[in-house]
């Protein structure tokens, strides 16, 4: 199958998904998790009609940014936009608020306070989530739910005038049954919900959760959206 065949199929899923659910597809964005993929990938993609895209990594989405402009890939009037969906060093704030259209992976309020001094100096007002662990698992990044510091962030937040707290995102554990997943889905809405009686003043719309195998059940549970990759792309090269 072509990424343009894997697309029509996931938007297909995302349909039904939404239909069960008792919601508008329109309300589900679908992202493409591109990261390890070649330009002329997310190229093919976007020529079946995608204009989200996710990178996990600063270095990498940059070098494939010069080969986007020096082949000209994209209409000027209809350029993709890229998120940043992978953990961000501090050091590398002012790098990705220059090159990226979101981020995705707000995990302390120390990165938040850099990104918006650095988006400052950018003169741009960048759109961003906070990742919320709920896993245990080392691997996992983010906030910690109930946690002093995401109190102390969403009391700062008011006063950023270039960061823009969108939603929320998480990663749950994997699993391969995708109902095992179903839990933290949930359980991020229910925060997200609870946070945003205590902060009105603070939008929280997003929820960007579910990836290739989960999506469907993260769609019943009120995502937004959904990070594709392998189900697009194919299997990640090493
Ligand atoms: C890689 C990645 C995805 C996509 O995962 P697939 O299983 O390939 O769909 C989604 N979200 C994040 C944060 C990722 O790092």
């Amino acid at each position: 199958m072509s990424i343009a065949d894997n697309i029509a199929s996931i938007q297909q899923q995302i349909h039904v998904a939404c239909q069960r659910a008792g919601r508008s597809s329109a309300d589900v964005q679908l992202m493409a998790v591109s990261k390890k993929h070649s330009a002329q990938s997310i190229q093919e993609a976007y020529g079946a009609g995608l204009r989200v895209f996710g990178e996990n990594r600063v270095q990498e989405y940059a070098s494939k940014r010069e080969e986007f402009e020096a082949e000209e890939m994209f209409a000027a009037d209809a350029r993709p936009i890229f998120h940043l969906i992978g953990p961000l060093q501090s050091n590398k704030a002012a790098r990705a608020v220059e090159i990226f259209d979101a981020i995705d992976t707000i995990d302390s309020l120390r990165l938040a306070e850099k990104l918006n001094q650095a988006a400052e100096k950018e003169k741009k007002i960048i759109p961003v989530l906070l990742e919320i662990k709920l896993s245990a698992e080392e691997s996992k990044h983010g906030l910690l739910p109930q946690s002093a510091e995401l109190t102390a962030l969403l009391e700062c937040a008011v006063d950023w005038r270039n960061l823009k707290i969108v939603g929320m995102m998480t990663v749950p554990p994997f699993a391969e049954d995708a109902e095992l997943a179903r839990p933290y889905f949930r359980r991020l809405r229910e925060i997200r919900d609870a946070l945003s009686r205590e902060y009105p003043n603070i939008t929280l719309d997003q929820l960007s959760m579910g990836m290739s195998h989960d999506f469907a059940v993260a769609i019943e549970e009120g995502s937004t959206c959904v990070r594709i990759g392998t189900a697009i792309f194919g299997a990640r090269p090493m």
